[in-house]
């Protein structure tokens, strides 16, 4: 459907933000009639799961409203260059036909997975363009604050999880879940930087790794045998990165599990079948690292 009015995606904007901007002004009553339109049966507008209704959403705005655009472009996908290695990335990017594997683990991550918004963003965009919207920086996984004006992100782990009766965010007054505490700042500003980086060149998440490797003094291809040299790194891991960032991620070190994983081990150990890991593990292994991390050998 051609639309009399001007609605490009605002810089910034998550593409779904976008969408859901075009299904307002479409005048559309529900959702699963737009996405019908765009030919998804029943689709789940989710932050940052990459399913068939983003895929969607992403080719039907390249089709009809910018040749150029990438499906990396607005969303904080750029992060899961790390799960799927920068060759297959770049290889998905070209060819939406290619399945992004599945690496997501909603039962061990602690980090809301739900839609998030600054409450001073919504106010200034609401008087800069007549209208507020989600931000991609807002959904990146690990994002507590907003970038610009270092708030607690708000959200809704319940009403915010999926876009669809929901509409923007200035029709939400929640209270943010965090207070401000000092780790926030400085585990954020790192969160964002990595994304910056990734986003205009995917490579450097197979650098990063690669660095990983060398600084543990691991082997590029892993065995068995690592596991007890993993098992001492994960000891300090655990010792020099503050709980309340373990906390904030996942949910196994806040709550008792017959058989919790270990972040290095689940990450880096030897795996019998190719499994993307969800970014926030390598984002908090890198954290964790930073101080001996080449970042000039990056560039
Ligand atoms: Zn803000």
């Amino acid at each position: 459907m051609r639309l009399p009015f001007h609605c490009p995606l605002i810089e910034g904007e998550h593409l779904l933000s976008w969408f859901m901007r075009y299904h307002i002004l479409s005048g559309r009553q529900k959702i699963k009639v737009s996405l019908a339109s765009i030919g998804v049966a029943r689709g789940r507008l989710k932050s940052y799961d990459f399913n068939e209704t983003f895929l969607a959403v992403s080719e039907f705005y390249k089709e009809n409203f910018d040749k150029n655009f990438c499906v990396t472009d607005h969303s904080p996908l750029a992060l899961w260059a790390f799960s799927h290695g920068s060759e297959y990335f770049s290889a998905w990017k070209k060819d939406n036909q290619l399945q992004l594997r599945a690496c997501f683990e909603p039962n061990k991550l602690a980090v809301p997975a739900s839609w998030s918004y600054c409450p001073i963003c919504q106010e200034e965009d609401r008087d800069n363009f007549g209208f507020s919207f989600w931000h991609s920086e807002h959904q990146i996984p690990g994002v507590i604050l907003c970038g610009k004006h270092r708030t607690p992100l708000i959200t809704d782990r319940k009403v915010l999880q999926v876009l669809g009766v929901a509409t923007l965010p200035h029709a939400y007054a929640y209270q943010s879940e965090l207070k401000y505490s000092d780790w926030m700042l400085d585990w954020n500003d790192f969160v964002l930087s990595i994304f910056s980086m990734l986003n205009s060149d995917p490579s450097v998440a197979d650098k990063l790794k690669l660095q990983v490797d060398k600084i543990l003094d691991l082997p590029e291809s892993k065995s068995l045998a690592d596991k007890k040299a993993l098992m001492e790194h994960q000891k300090r891991f655990d010792t020099e990165v503050s709980i309340s960032i373990l906390q904030y991620l996942f949910k196994f070190y806040s709550q008792v599990y017959k058989h919790p994983p270990t972040v290095l081990g689940s990450t880096l150990g030897y795996k019998t079948y190719a499994k993307g890991k969800h970014p926030v593990y390598w984002l908090v292994i890198l954290y964790w690292l930073k101080n001996e991390i080449d970042w000039v050998a990056l560039k």
